[in-house]
């Protein structure tokens, strides 16, 4: 009889938004005038901007007719996106070539998907609190984890240190669910460190995009010595507000050898084996995001957001209540008042004030103690969150 995949059996089941949606049915049904504000949402809320839509309605277009009808892509990513992507990374000062580029559906298929290229025996670091991703994937993959706890005193950003060392390192910047950015100079630290031991970075910049302060690089590949020892896995998700039309990008250095193989070409025999690519139609939505019109209205979004962040880091201020991210990133990472717990903390804001948070506990055992705010409601709510919240700790 055939044996299933024995690791599924090692992965926690994870409650945290089960647990969340229960206790907010709960209290809805307790109190149904009540108005909740939702900043425990991940997800964006802004639609696509004009030059994305116009953008995807002509390539629909050009699916009805014979001249310009398209099939099958190539496997990696269609050569128009890929030279687009790329030419946005030369205008940050990396050098990429088109190829060391590859279209995905998105950040989290990578995450898992990438670890084919990896022995099964090798290892994978992850600091925590971390997105559940890293540490699921490798659970699955049958990967031994090595956890780096991550706390208020390193600022949620650990250096590398020899008794945590792995094959794999998984590095989050800006990082959910802390919001904390490495600097270049932090990041450099891990470069170095993975240079000489040997490992790979997988460097997830998903939220590469909410980085305002020059300090902080947007990509690993502006470091030196990165394109020895880094992949990158990025997401149009939280940039351009993608999360329901799917499409990211991972850079893949050809300079990237282990054991005289090319982890490049080997992605490249990966892709060309497990996918048949991403949709014509996505991926010319996806190369408007790359124009000067859609880079200023993508802008205009996520400055949106960064409103609400604002607000929140203002109130949170007011309130003497120690947090970190918001700024570089569209989460605050909140510390509980009086050394309450993450669900105590969020049952007290439940109850008291309405307003629905997601508690640190749930991103790991280091996540207790605090509590993740998300920017990505509404200004509404959010000015009301940063009112009732004035109140309630102020
Ligand atoms: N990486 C991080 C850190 C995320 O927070 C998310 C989504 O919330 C992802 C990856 C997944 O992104 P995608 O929508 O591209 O799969």
């Amino acid at each position: 009889m055939i044996t299933p995949n024995r690791h599924y059996a090692e992965l926690k089941d994870s409650y945290l938004f089960t647990h969340i949606a229960e206790r907010v049915a709960a209290y809805q049904a307790a109190h149904p005038e009540a108005h909740l504000l939702r900043l425990g949402i991940g997800d964006v809320t802004l639609p696509l901007c004009d030059a994305v839509i116009a953008a995807l309605h002509q390539a629909v277009d050009d699916q009805a007719s014979p001249e310009r009808f398209q099939g099958y892509l190539p496997e990696c990513g269609a050569p128009f996106l890929r030279a687009a992507i790329a030419e946005h990374y030369r205008s940050r000062d990396v050098t990429l070539t088109d190829d060391e580029v590859f279209v995905s559906s998105g950040a989290s298929d990578e995450l898992g998907d990438i670890l084919d290229l990896f022995d099964p025996c090798s290892s994978a670091l992850v600091i925590e609190p971390a997105y559940p991703a890293y540490v699921d994937a490798s659970i699955i993959a049958g990967r031994r984890i090595v956890h780096l706890p991550a706390s208020r005193e390193d600022g949620f950003l650990p250096k590398p240190s020899n008794e945590a060392q792995a094959d794999l390192i998984y590095l989050c910047s800006p990082n959910n669910p802390t919001g904390a950015a490495f600097n270049r100079s932090q990041l450099q630290q891990w470069v170095d460190f993975a240079n000489a031991h040997g490992s790979i970075i997988l460097f997830d910049a998903a939220y590469e995009a909410f980085i305002e302060d020059s300090a902080f690089p947007h990509s690993i590949m502006e470091l030196p010595g990165a394109r020895t020892c880094a992949i990158e896995i990025c997401s149009l998700s939280k940039t351009a507000g993608f999360t329901g039309t799917r499409l990211g990008y991972t850079v893949i250095p050809q300079s990237l050898v282990r054991a005289g193989m090319s982890l490049h070409d080997m992605w490249v025999r990966n892709r060309t084996t497990k996918t048949n690519g991403v949709s014509y139609v996505i991926q010319r939505g996806a190369s408007a995001v790359f124009t000067p019109e859609g880079q200023q209205q993508v802008r205009e979004n996520l400055a949106y957001y960064k409103g609400n962040a604002q607000l929140l880091m203002r109130t949170l201020d007011q309130t003497g209540t120690w947090y970190c991210g918001g700024r570089n990133a569209p989460y605050l990472w909140v510390q509980c008042p009086d050394g309450m717990g993450s669900w105590e903390f969020f049952d007290l804001l439940l109850g008291e004030a309405q307003i629905v948070g997601t508690p640190g506990a749930g991103f790991g055992a280091c996540g207790e103690g605090y509590l993740r705010f998300s920017t990505f409601g509404s200004h509404a709510d959010t000015e009301e969150a940063a009112r009732r919240l004035l109140a309630l700790l102020g």
